[in-house]
């Protein structure tokens, strides 16, 4: 059940990223969703934590429910920002009697009016030696950023903090989503140059919509290359949204298949909590699972 061991045989994987639903109420169509994603055989289900500075809470109860009602392997997030140094023993201790084994560990970012991360927090290697100090055979995985964490001066001083989060003892890492696969594997390849040759897993976003990339690029700050984004727009100027998807699944199809086809171990999606796209991404780069 630690997502390392489960990445041996050599086939290319798919995992998920979910966000908690708003309520009790969009409790039933989230698990349609996730049933219905189910035919990806995802590797593990990521959960994540108020990503977007949205304030959500609800990770560990969503998690403990795709575990017990879905069967998944699953990953809650946890943040630095969100957390006060004294409770990570409990919420770890909450998340082994759940049965939950792996976790992923990141800093946050900071909600308005906070300045920094709380004391003993500052990054996410404090929140992963944290973590392995409450429960050392939980399994910890770290963010990565093929294009660089916008805080950091150069792409050498990233990835010397992302072999900083394996040294405090992170398992593995996801990465932040990219679009160009280059960037991937020269991230892999320095990582590998420094000794380091844990697992990383590649986060690709398939796009649905002009205003979603607008969003998400304005959110996380990943480049969108040039190329692809006119291609969108002169797909929303002569076929609305619905040839913008088209566009977006058939970029995303593509990464995917170079992604494995160059030697990823897998690829971690981002349905957004619905499953249509993530379905017709996975079918079209050839990879669904019999
Ligand atoms: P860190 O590793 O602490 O890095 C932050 C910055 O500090 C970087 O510039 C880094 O180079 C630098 N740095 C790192 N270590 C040190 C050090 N020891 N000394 C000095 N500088 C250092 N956010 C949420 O709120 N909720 C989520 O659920 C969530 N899930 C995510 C999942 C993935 C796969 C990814 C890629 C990101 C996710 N995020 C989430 C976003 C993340 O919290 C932000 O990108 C945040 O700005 C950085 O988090 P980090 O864990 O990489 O931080």
């Amino acid at each position: 059940m630690l997502i390392p061991d489960l990445v041996g045989n050599g086939e290319p994987f798919i995992s998920l990223e979910f966000f908690p639903p708003r309520n009790e109420e969009a409790m039933p169509v989230f698990l349609d969703t996730v049933q219905r994603l189910s035919r990806l055989k995802p590797l593990f289900a990521a959960v994540t934590s108020g990503a977007g500075g949205d304030g959500a809470t609800g990770t560990l109860q969503t998690a403990q429910d795709l575990c017990e009602k879905q069967g998944l392997t699953v990953m809650p997030h946890m943040t630095c920002v969100r957390n006060d140094p004294s409770s990570i023993a409990a919420q770890v201790r909450e998340m082994r009697s759940c049965g939950i084994r792996n976790v992923l560990a990141v800093r946050g970012d900071f909600p308005d009016g906070m300045a920094s991360a709380p004391e003993g927090l500052r990054h996410a290697s404090d929140l992963v030696q944290r973590v392995h100090e409450a429960d050392e055979s939980l399994c910890v995985g770290v963010a990565a950023y093929p294009d660089t964490h916008p805080e950091s001066s150069s792409v050498d001083q990233d990835i010397e903090y992302l072999r900083l989060k394996f040294e405090a003892g992170a398992d593995f890492a996801v990465t932040q989503l990219f679009f160009d696969n280059r960037k991937y594997f020269d991230m892999v390849e320095r990582l590998a140059a420094k000794g380091c040759t844990k697992l990383v897993i590649p986060s690709v976003l398939p796009i649905r919509s002009l205003g979603q990339v607008r969003r998400l690029m304005s959110l996380c700050s990943t480049p969108i290359p040039g190329k692809l984004l006119a291609a969108l727009e002169t797909a929303h100027a002569k076929g609305g949204e619905q040839a913008v998807r088209e566009v977006g699944a058939d970029y995303a199809a593509t990464q995917v298949r170079g992604l494995v086809d160059a030697g990823a171990p897998g690829v971690h999606l981002y349905p957004f909590n619905r499953a249509g796209l993530c379905l017709d991404v996975v079918e079209r780069a050839g990879l669904m699972p019999n």
